[in-house]
C-alpha cells in the first residue's frame, strides 16, 4: 500500500476552521503506529502549470497565486495556499502513477479539492486534485476514467471539470439537501448524481453505494479515481448521515472487488475519528 504525504500540508490553518492540520497530523500518527498494513511512504510529484490549465481557467489560477482576499467565508486566502493546493494535486498524481503500476495508493493531503470549480475556490477547496488527475489520464494517457466520489457533500467542482468530457464520467453519492446544494439530479451526459436524504439508515446507504458501483462498472472504466471523503460518518459535525467506521472498510472491499485499477485521495472528514475511518478504508482496499 502506497500512502502519499508531505508534512508541509500541516503548515496552514485558521482558528476554529474544521479543515484543520490535525486531520492529517493525527492520521499520520495512527498509520505510523499500526502494523496491520504494510505502508510504503511516498511524496507528491511536481505538478506543471499545463496540468492545472487542463481543468482551471488561467485568470483563476493567477488569482490563486496571489489572492487579494478570502475566496469565501469557508475558504480563506491562506499564505502560500497555491503551493499547498498544488502539492495536494501532486499527491493525487503520485497515487495515480502508483495505481497504473499495479499498486494500491492513497493520497493523504490537504486542502481537499472536489468543490474547486474550473474558476472558483470554495468549500475549503482550491484546486481540483481528483478532477485534474482524471483529465490527465483521459487526455494524455488515453484512459477511460470514472471518478467515484463518496464524500458526503456533492463534488460540484469535479463535476464542473468533467462535464460532457469524452472518456470521463463522474459518480457522486452525497447527502441532499446539504452543502453546496447541487447534485440533486444528473448533469450533462456523464455526471451521475445519487442524492441521499439526511439520516438515511446504514443498510439503505450501503445498498445505494453498491448500486452506484454497479453503474460505474457498467460504464467500463480503465481506471477509477476516488474522492475519499469520510464525512458520511455518523459523528461528523458537518453532515447528518449515519455510517459507522466499519462501513468504510466494507466500501473499500467492494471497490477493490470491481477488479479495475483505482487510486484514492482524501477529501472531507471532520470528526476526531478521521484516523480510524481512513485506517478502515485502507484496510478495505488493501490486497
Ligand atoms: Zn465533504
Amino acid at each position: 500500500m502506497y500512502v502519499i504525504a508531505d508534512k508541509r500540508c500541516l503548515d496552514y490553518n485558521a482558528p476554529g476552521h474544521p479543515e484543520r492540520p490535525s486531520r492529517v497530523e493525527d492520521t499520520l500518527k495512527r498509520l505510523r503506529l499500526q502494523d496491520e498494513l504494510e505502508i510504503e511512504w511516498e511524496s507528491p510529484v511536481p505538478v506543471a502549470d499545463e496540468l492545472l490549465e487542463l481543468g482551471h481557467a488561467a485568470d483563476y489560477l493567477a488569482r490563486l497565486r496571489n489572492p487579494a482576499r478570502d475566496f469565501d467565508g469557508d475558504t480563506p486566502a491562506y499564505a502560500g495556499i497555491f503551493d499547498h493546493a498544488r502539492r495536494a494535486v501532486g499527491g493525487t498524481m503520485k497515487a495515480q502513477e502508483a495505481a497504473l503500476q499495479g499498486h494500491r495508493a492513497f493520497s493523504l493531503s490537504r486542502p481537499p479539492g472536489h468543490h474547486a470549480t474550473s474558476d472558483r475556490a470554495m468549500g475549503f477547496c482550491y484546486l481540483s486534485s481528483v478532477g485534474l488527475s482524471a483529465l490527465h489520464a483521459a487526455v494524455n494517457l488515453d484512459k477511460r476514467v470514472a471518478v467515484f466520489d463518496f464524500d458526503v457533500h456533492h463534488g460540484n467542482g469535479t463535476e464542473s471539470l468533467l462535464l460532457d468530457r469524452r472518456d470521463l464520467a463522474f459518480f457522486s453519492v452525497h447527502q441532499h439537501p446539504c452543502y453546496p446544494g447541487t447534485g440533486a439530479t444528473d448533469s450533462g451526459n456523464n455526471c451521475f448524481n445519487y442524492p441521499v436524504p439526511p439520516r438515511t439508515p446504514r443498510n439503505e446507504y450501503r445498498k445505494l453505494l453498491e448500486s452506484v458501483l454497479r453503474d460505474l462498472k457498467r460504464w467500463k472504466p480503465d481506471l477509477i479515481a476516488v474522492s475519499a471523503g469520510f464525512d458520511a460518518y455518523v459523528h461528523d459535525p458537518l453532515a447528518q448521515e449515519l455510517l459507522e467506521v466499519e462501513d468504510f472498510r466494507w466500501l473499500g472491499e467492494k471497490l477493490a472487488d470491481l477488479g479495475v485499477p483505482f487510486y484514492s485521495s482524501l477529501e472531507g472528514g471532520y470528526s476526531s475519528r478521521l484516523p480510524d475511518l481512513i485506517m478502515a478504508w485502507l484496510t478495505g482496499i488493501d490486497d
